[in-house]
């Protein structure tokens, strides 16, 4: 399909629908980010409550915690992800799309993004997220905003994927939205753009909070690693973390050992057993 086409069908959806701007950035970013979460999230969730695939099991980071996932938990991190996602992040698109329109950061919606923009949001986002979510992080680490916001987020010691969603709804705003959104407002990235990035973003936080380390993606042990630990490995990427000295545990630690990508069917845990 030619992007002429793209653009004439995107073009008549914006017509037939008569959706404006602020509501596909507000309800529609909603929209989208929930559908990511329900897919991905329940993929997981699924093998938490069920147990199943045996064949799984093996690739858990903390084995024998979770398994199964009770109903009260469940129940539980379910309706603090649905507060956050809805309740809190609705408002907090809105007033994101009115800073960014205030501040000339909306592109044209009407005028779809070429590969390349869609491509260049993806490191933009990266940097961004990684920068404001491991200072924030590490501010939220402090005594008082600890005791009173991100302890919750720290119930889970052996995290499940929506524990990435899982937290006070300030933390929420600041750790998780503002990042988030930071390198979109500073690329003045495109709807769509925004919304490549944020499954993206999604997936990979709901797979870093999972607690499951999968063969052939990306290793899931380093933040597993601060849920277990608390004071260690603060950001995504690890080179603030490197910079600052805040993985010194981790890297001597077992979990640092295992934190590769898999690529053959062994769990890190059978390549890396425990001594
Ligand atoms: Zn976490
Ligand atoms: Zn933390």
């Amino acid at each position: 399909m030619s992007c002429e086409v793209c653009q004439k069908l995107w073009e008549r959806f914006l017509d037939e629908t008569g959706a404006s701007c602020f509501v596909l950035w507000t309800f529609g970013t909603t929209l989208f980010s929930l559908l990511v979460v329900v897919v991905v999230a329940g993929l997981f969730m699924f093998m938490d409550v069920t147990n199943l695939p045996k064949s799984m099991r093996k690739y858990k980071i903390q084995p024998g915690t979770n398994e199964p996932l009770t109903s009260e938990q469940l129940r539980k991190v379910v309706k603090t992800a649905f507060i956050n996602m809805v309740l809190v992040g609705i408002p907090t698109l809105a007033c994101f799309h009115k800073f960014s329109s205030i501040t000339g950061r909306l592109p044209d919606l009407r005028i779809l993004p070429t590969f390349i923009e869609i491509l260049y949001t993806i490191p933009a986002g990266l940097l961004g997220f990684e920068f404001f979510f491991y200072y924030s992080h590490r501010l939220f680490h402090s005594k008082y905003l600890y005791k009173s916001f991100h302890k919750k987020h720290h119930e889970w010691t052996s995290p499940v994927a929506l524990a990435a969603v899982y937290s006070h709804p300030l933390e929420h705003v600041i750790c998780s939205m503002i990042p988030l959104y930071l390198g979109v407002w500073l690329t003045k990235a495109h709807l769509i753009s925004a919304w490549v990035w944020v499954a993206i973003a999604l997936t990979g936080t709901l797979h870093d909070h999972s607690g499951y380390h999968l063969p052939f993606i990306s290793s899931s042990e380093a933040h597993d690693f601060h849920h277990l630990k608390f004071n260690q490995f603060y950001g995504v990427l690890g080179f603030l973390d490197w910079l600052h000295g805040t993985d010194d545990l981790f890297r001597q630690s077992k979990s640092s050992k295992r934190h590769r990508n898999l690529l053959g069917t062994r769990s890190a845990r059978e390549v890396f057993p425990d001594d």
